[in-house]
């Protein structure tokens, strides 16, 4: 390591800016946000920097550099043309005084990182001068992964410390006061507003210091399968999750935002396959909630969308567990949104009905007068095993046989395959293709025939 990273305290303290365009503009709104009095020497000063210097936020001291200019001053920014930045540079130097020339790292003696700015939480990242692209990269990505509010979380914990000190043991409740504090249901609260938030601290307060942590479930919504349409929301949960209870639905990709040591449940209900019953998952959730774990139930799509979030959620509630349920996009909307077939449409449609096609016995009863009806659009959930019935059914209700449908295996995955029939050979297009995967059945929908939207290679069309 050549460069030492090193959080430097400006308050009270002067530096210098040497330049007055767009880059010491940049430099400047960096150094705004410490309270070190900003000194700049330019020809010319950017509007911004006028108005800042007319506002008193910095004081605009000459317009040739001196070296005189340098005495006292603890770092010195320069973004000038080549004469003034090697001038610079050298009677830093000579001072032992920290210098930053913008884009050349051989003239600075300092250089800035990329940084997120949760303040009092301040992230810092660099590459020694060797990829400022990346760094810009990292830091975009810490940017989305940590909530605007972890700044005041940051702050608000500053002011609970001494309390903390005086009424929690040190060792594994204060540490799990403040798991709870960053990661947990306090951190919730505060996400929500300040109310709860207080009420949160108190609780943790009174069972802080003598009863084991208070588990809690999530069920969380995976989405159709490709990892990038989770939520940020889901990415976080699964990050601080101890326990993730997953359907068969779920890929291993997504699994990868879990922790390394976060322990794994499957709990898949493959079709004709033994599987576990609601009853046993839920007292699996139950279980480890009460350990005190934060339990994360991954569900495939939104868990409240033929996923028995509902079912799992009162169970949970019943035995006094807190739950909270994040949303995730539901195959119908994923798929479609995968191949490019809108929902609904002015002048077609004017709703769009999901349906499941299998029940605890066999095909459910529909409305199947209504479904058949002209410009009724509906997509059907574990149609593939029930697609004969369904379609026997439509037909008796007098649906026209050439009303168009779409087949969508494993959508969003890049194993995708999508089939375009019509709903008089739903049954044969589900055989003849040999239809294992999930599948979406959409029916009465088409999609844009507009070659733009290329979302997946294997687009096939049904025979
Ligand atoms: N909670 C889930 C649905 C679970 S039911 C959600 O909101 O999406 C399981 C059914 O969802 C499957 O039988 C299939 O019809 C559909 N499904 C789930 N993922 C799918 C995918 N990637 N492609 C096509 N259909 C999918």
């Amino acid at each position: 390591m050549r460069y030492f990273p090193l959080f430097i305290d400006l308050k009270g303290r002067r530096v210098l800016v040497v330049g007055g365009g767009e880059e010491a503009l940049r430099k400047v709104r960096l150094l705004l946000k410490t309270e070190v009095r900003i000194e700049i020497v330019a020809h010319e000063l950017h509007p911004e920097l006028t108005d800042l210097a007319i506002g008193g936020n910095i004081a605009w001291v000459g317009r040739e550099f001196s070296p005189a200019l340098l005495a006292g001053a603890t770092c010195v920014f320069v973004a000038a043309d080549e004469e003034l930045n090697n001038r610079v540079s050298e009677e830093a130097r000579k001072r032992d005084i920290l210098v930053n020339v913008v884009d050349e790292a051989e003239l600075s003696s300092a250089i800035i990182p990329a940084i997120v700015d949760r303040d009092p939480l301040v992230i810092a990242v660099g590459t020694e001068g060797a990829a400022p692209i990346l760094a810009q990269g990292i830091r975009s990505e810490l940017e989305t992964d940590l909530p605007p509010f972890l700044g005041a979380l940051t702050r608000a914990a500053g002011a609970l410390r001494e309390r903390v000190a005086d009424q929690i043991p040190a060792g594994n409740s204060r540490r799990q006061f403040w798991r709870q504090f960053f990661f947990g249901g306090i951190r919730d609260a505060f996400a929500r507003g300040s109310l709860d938030f207080e009420r949160e601290v108190e609780k943790a307060f009174e069972t802080g210091s003598s009863e084991a942590a208070e588990g809690r479930v999530a069920l969380v919504g995976a989405g159709p399968g490709d990892p990038e349409l989770l939520t940020l929301k889901a990415q976080r949960k699964l990050r601080e999750a101890d326990v993730i209870v997953f359907d068969r639905l779920v890929g291993p990709q997504i699994l990868e935002y879990a922790r390394r040591d976060a322990v794994r449940v499957a709990v898949g209900k493959a079709p004709g396959k033994h599987s576990f019953t609601q009853e046993q998952i839920n007292s699996i959730l139950i279980r480890e909630a009460k350990s005190g774990k934060h339990v994360v139930r991954l569900k495939g799509g939104d868990p409240y969308v033929f996923g028995r979030g509902g079912e799992e959620q009162a169970a949970l509630q019943a035995a006094g567990i807190p739950v909270e349920v994040v949303p995730g996009i539901t195959a119908a909307l994923g798929c479609a949104a995968a191949i490019g077939l809108p929902l609904t449409q002015r002048g077609r449609n004017q709703s769009f009905t999901i349906l499941t096609g299998a029940s605890e016995d066999g095909i459910p009863e529909h409305d199947w007068r209504f479904l058949a009806q002209k410009n009724q659009a509906f997509a059907i959930y574990m149609g593939v095993g029930t697609a004969g019935q369904t379609q026997a059914r439509l037909l008796n209700a007098g649906i026209d046989p050439l009303t168009p449908i779409t087949i969508v295996e494993n959508g969003t995955l890049s194993s995708q395959r999508v089939f375009e029939a019509v709903i008089g050979d739903l049954a044969s297009s589900i055989r003849v293709n040999s239809i294992e995967g999930p599948a979406m059945i959409y029916v009465g929908l088409t999609r844009e025939q507009s070659a733009s939207i290329v979302a997946f290679p294997a687009r096939k069309k049904a025979s």
